[in-house]
Formats: structure tokens, sequence, C-alpha cells
């Protein structure tokens, strides 16, 4: 595609809420992650918070994963280490984004349509059915959706990812039944890992707090570090 369509998505970079970047390859979710997705994004769950556990969760077995890998072959984690089996999260308060960075294994292009799209699972839709009319979404991270509770409290989420065998890439979607993937030309090159940036809806400023975080970083392996702006 041309530059200067790259130019414009610089410029916009990530914060433009409204719309998914032009020159991305669009998706559907499968049905059932569809549905899942609604009852999240309708739901009056107040216990909103299991998202942290969820990202958090997920950041750690990312790390496990490359750490694992390292055992028989230390070069996969790159020349030098400087990017260490750590995890950060970064609360940015003015623009309401949440981001949950990690130096695991990371995302191929694939890996994000595949993982963060569809649901292999068997017994997919009676699951999503229990939710619905249970309204109990604490269930989500045992099934093996945990991701999606990302929705309890953002309206649109980016999920930048690199993995030693592909570029960068940008999934991002805001629920709506769809999700683009493209290649990152414009956010920082992460060397390896993911970064979930969570665009906060309205109502879920709280989330912005320090003291919320503590209590899903207890019983983790990996250091986490944890940045807060200024209002
Ligand atoms: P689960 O963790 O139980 O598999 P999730 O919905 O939490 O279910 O995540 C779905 C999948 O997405 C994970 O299995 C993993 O393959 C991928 N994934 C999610 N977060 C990350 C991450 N931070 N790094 C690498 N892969 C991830
Ligand atoms: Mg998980």
């Amino acid at each position: 595609l041309s530059t200067d369509s790259d130019v414009v998505h610089r410029e916009s970079e990530s914060i433009s809420k409204k719309s998914l970047r032009s020159n991305a390859e669009k998706f559907e979710f499968q049905a059932e992650v569809s549905r899942l997705m609604d009852i999240i994004i309708n739901s009056l769950y107040s216990n909103k918070d299991i998202f942290l556990r969820e990202l958090i969760s997920n950041a750690s077995d990312a790390l496990d994963k490359i750490r694992f890998l390292a055992l028989t072959d230390k070069d996969v984690l790159g020349e030098g280490d400087t990017a260490k089996l750590e995890i950060q999260i970064k609360l940015d308060k003015a623009k309401k984004i949440i981001s949950i960075r990690d130096r695991g294994i990371g995302m191929t292009k694939e890996d994000l349509i595949k993982n963060l799209g569809t649901i292999a699972k068997s017994g997919t839709s009676a699951f999503v059915e229990k939710m619905q009319s249970s309204g109990d979404l604490n269930l989500i991270g045992q099934f093996g959706v945990g991701f999606y509770s990302t929705y309890l409290v953002a309206d649109y989420i980016e999920v930048i990812s690199k993995h030693n065998d592909d570029i960068q890439h940008v999934w991002e979607s805001k629920a709506d039944g769809k999700f683009a993937v493209s290649e990152d030309t414009w956010n920082e090159p992460l060397g390896r890992g993911t970064e979930i940036r969570l665009h906060l809806r309205d109502e879920a400023g709280e989330y912005l707090e320090e003291s919320k975080l503590k209590r899903y970083s207890e019983f983790i392996n990996f250091p986490i570090h944890l940045w807060a702006s200024k209002e």
C-alpha cells in the first residue's frame, strides 16, 4: 500500500478510537466469539476487574513459554537479551488507556487471527449459553476465553505483537463482530512479546488506579513494573 496512507496512520496514531486502521485486513469473529463478546460488552456484571487477572496470567503464560524454549535454545531470547522476562503495565490517565506489555513468546499474524478470533474447544456454544443465563462472567478464565473479558472495561482494544518467526503486527477490534490485523509500521518495535492496549470505556476510569492492580500481581513469578501518568 502507498506510503501516504502510512503517514496518515502514524499521525492519527493508535489513539483514534473511531475507526480501525483503514489499510488493515478485516476478519469476522467466529459466531460463538461474537456472541460471547456481545454478552460481555452488555453485561451488568460488577466484578469487572477480572480482566486484570486474565491479562496478567496471559502475560505470565507467554513468559513461561519463551523461558521454556530458552532452556534448549538460548538464541530465542535474542542478542544480549536486553528484553528481560518481565511485565510492564502503564496507566495513561489522560487518554484512559491501560497497556500491559510482556517480553514473552509473542504471536505471529497467524496466531493473532487464530487465538484472538476463534475458540477451538468443544462445548463452546453450551458455555456461551451458560454464561448468558447465569451472568457469572467469572467462569470465563476456566473456559480458556479470558482475553475477551477485557471488553468488560474497554470498547476498543489493540494487541501489538512480535514473535521471533514473524514481523510485528497489530490486531484491533471494537467488539462489533469484526477484527483487523495489519503489519505494524507505526508503533515502537517490541523486540519480542505482546502489548495489549485497552481503551477504556468512559465509565471504567476507576481501573486506572494503581491499587486495583496489586492483588492480581501477587502470585506471578515474573517482575511487574507499573507506570502511571498524572491526570
Ligand atoms: P487461555 O489463556 O486460557 O488460552 P485466553 O482467552 O486468555 O485463553 O487467551 C487465548 C490465547 O491467546 C492464549 O492461549 C494465547 O495463545 C494467546 N495469547 C493471549 N495473550 C497472549 C500474550 N500476552 N502473549 C502471547 N499469546 C497470548
Ligand atoms: Mg488466559
